[in-house]
């Protein structure tokens, strides 16, 4: 994996924070004082963790964040970019992976998007659901058309703080799909709910996705955090670059899941061999840190019942979001 081009954040935070929030940006601005928690990372994990400690108004946060402030990204905003953010090096690591036998050498793209199995029971679906269930809240879909059939509404929960939602306008060839699966039910069964823990299947995926804009852990968790006087939040800010600062408890780190196991082995944790080349010291031997398995398959169709033409031309693109601006309307206001 090389991880080694620092350009700015993928962060997912998708609207613009507030102006009164206590943002540094210049490790000079910060002030000199201990904190309880650090947390590193200022995406969808270190949003939360900041936002959820700093409720208890007696315990101080430092929120530090390699990239940016999401203020102004467009892009993070509307259901219709979303992919367009996986592939511009702006807003992301641009991470490729090593050139894979298996894929006729190529190095692909990976927006750093892994699943991590990490042997810890903690993390198991039965454990971490009445989490995702406690934030979610399931809103009907754009075009509000009938979803019966497409979830199971007694494995989901209406009043917590992130809008869920299923895709709204399907095409054509979404319902093709999902006639196919009928057809082929030991292939590919009809799964009518792809939340609930067993996903091995066709469905209709859910989005993170409400009033046809995008939502996240930083408009959510983070924005309303953001008028406590017991965070700071630094952006721009690699940590273990440059800069020293104190943690009374603990120092947490959602730094996402290349950026952690790299943060760990700066330190020295990981496994010899690997931490060796580098010439850095082994504190802690942990093979585990550095191994990711990462299963997806994503698939290209020959049709034109698709929105492909609508990133290949731009002005239809200029229009379309002309329309969503104007009115959330039109191709985008719906994950492409
Ligand atoms: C294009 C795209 C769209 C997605 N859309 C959705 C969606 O709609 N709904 C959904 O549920 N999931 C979505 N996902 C998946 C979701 O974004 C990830 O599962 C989630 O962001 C993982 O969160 P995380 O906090 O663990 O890690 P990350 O989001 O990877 O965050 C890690 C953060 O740590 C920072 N960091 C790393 N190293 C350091 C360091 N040394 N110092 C300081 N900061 C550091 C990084 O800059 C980054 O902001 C999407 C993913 C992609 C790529």
């Amino acid at each position: 994996m090389h991880s080694l081009v620092r350009l700015v954040v993928l962060s997912v935070l998708t609207q613009p924070l507030s102006s009164l929030a206590k943002l540094y940006e210049n490790p000079r601005q910060l002030p000199n004082r201990t904190y309880d928690y650090i947390v590193i990372g200022g995406s969808t994990a270190g949003s939360v963790v900041a936002s959820r400690l700093t409720e208890d108004s007696d315990i101080s946060v430092l929120l530090l964040e390699a990239g940016g402030s999401n203020d102004g990204i467009f892009k993070s905003m509307v259901p219709g970019l979303v992919k367009q953010l996986g592939m511009e090096s702006q807003l992301d690591w641009n991470y490729t992976i090593t050139p894979q036998p298996g894929y006729n050498g190529r190095a692909l793209l990976c927006p750093r998007e892994y699943a991590a199995v990490s042997g810890d029971e903690g993390w198991n679906w039965e454990n971490i659901q009445k989490y995702i269930l406690r934030n979610e809240k399931f809103v009907p879909p754009a075009d509000n058309h009938n979803t019966t059939g497409q979830y199971n509404p007694s494995k989901h929960e209406y009043d917590g703080a992130v809008a869920i939602t299923l895709p709204g306008y399907p095409l054509p060839i979404d319902k093709r799909v999902i006639a196919t699966a009928s057809e082929l039910p030991d292939e590919f069964p009809y799964i009518n709910e792809t939340s609930g823990g067993d996903i091995l299947g066709v469905g209709w995926w859910l989005e993170t996705n409400g009033n046809r804009i995008r939502n996240s852990a930083a408009t959510v968790y983070l924005r309303p955090a953001m008028n406590r006087p017991n965070l700071d939040i630094f952006v721009e800010y690699e940590a273990a670059l440059f800069y020293h600062t104190t943690a009374r408890h603990e120092v947490i780190l959602p730094a996402g899941a290349v950026g952690t196991p790299v943060f760990m082995q700066l330190l020295g944790i990981g496994d010899i061999s690997d931490l060796d080349k580098f010439g850095i010291e082994t504190i802690v031997h942990k093979p585990s840190v550095s191994e990711h398995p990462r299963l997806s398959n994503v698939f290209r169709i020959s049709s034109n019942e698709t929105y492909d033409e609508l990133f290949r031309n731009p002005d239809l693109l200029d229009l379309a979001i002309a329309r969503w601006n104007d009115s959330r309307t039109g191709p985008l206001r719906i994950l492409l």
